[in-house]
């Protein structure tokens, strides 16, 4: 990314989304609140269970799932899920004082790094250019082949909104890789889509998705509980040592930003007894 200090900071759950009264996945349309008033109680989200034995984060770049989402990835690994990280792209163009064939590298290891300190052993790169990635079928077919690979029962990706909760515009990469995940779910799932994953490479259909993330979305749905994560989560973070010393002198550092995204998440859940929490919106499969 060439602006990362203003476009890989998806603080969506920190923000004023307080228009997320959306709980019941069922009807989303229709209870979405709009004569609700500021003073009706807030009905929280929706905790997420935890039964899942294997689950695929999809997103653009090294650093994408580090701002909150690897504390509840730091959750499932503790409790025995599989967690593997897909990168559309390494990142390279992410920052202004290195080159991208420097960057490249140094931001896939901190990629690797940070995953390892949430117990995440695989992160696998599609290599797509940063900062001009395409939604498209190269990148459809491409998570849908990792989708087929893995198996995973859940996937979870990044908001494909233009904006993120709070009114901040959301970055094109991530908005190809998001929209792309979600339609990647489907096409896995089809014998007759990317016919050649089945035919030349192999890769059975798989329907076993029961449910996409959207993380940094703006009308977050479920949340997961993650009091007592946030010290793996900002260490996923600091990981990114390199990526971190070149962002403006005056971005916040990653225990104040991550420690702001995970308690904005647990005032969006609304549930008693969780300090720290990672909304989500959930959309079904
Ligand atoms: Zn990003």
């Amino acid at each position: 990314m060439t602006a990362p200090a203003a476009a890989d900071d998806p603080t969506a759950t920190d923000a004023t989304t307080t228009d997320a009264t959306t709980t019941d996945i069922t009807a989303p349309a229709t209870s979405a609140g709009s004569t609700q008033t500021h003073d009706a109680p807030r009905p929280g989200l929706t905790a997420l269970e935890d039964d899942v034995e294997r689950v695929l984060v999809v997103v653009a770049h090294p650093d994408d799932i580090e701002y909150g989402t690897a504390a509840a990835v730091d959750r499932w690994t503790a409790a025995g899920t599989t967690v593997t990280y897909l990168l559309a792209t390494r990142g390279e163009a992410g920052i202004d004082g290195i080159p991208p064939e420097q960057a490249g590298p140094l931001r896939a290891q901190e990629e690797r790094d940070g995953a390892a300190k949430v117990g995440v052993e695989v992160v696998e790169f599609l290599d797509f250019p940063d900062g001009t990635v395409e939604y498209g079928m190269p990148l459809r077919r491409a998570i849908a082949r990792e989708i087929r690979r893995r198996r995973p029962d859940l996937v979870v990706t990044m908001s494909f909104e233009v904006f993120f909760a709070g009114g901040m515009a959301n970055q094109a990469d991530h908005r190809a890789v998001g929209l792309a995940t979600l339609d990647a779910v489907r096409d896995a799932a089809n014998r007759w889509i990317f016919r050649e994953l089945a035919e030349q490479e192999g890769l059975a259909p798989w329907g076993g998705v029961r449910a996409v993330l959207l993380a940094a979305a703006n009308e977050p749905t479920h949340y997961v509980d993650v009091t007592g994560h946030l010290d793996a989560a900002i260490a996923s973070l600091e990981a990114h040592e390199q990526y971190n010393v070149h962002l403006p002198d005056d971005f916040p550092k990653p225990a104040q930003l991550v420690t702001s995204i995970l308690t904005g998440g647990a005032q969006l859940a609304a549930a008693e007894g969780v300090e720290h929490a990672v909304a989500f919106r959930l959309l079904g499969a």
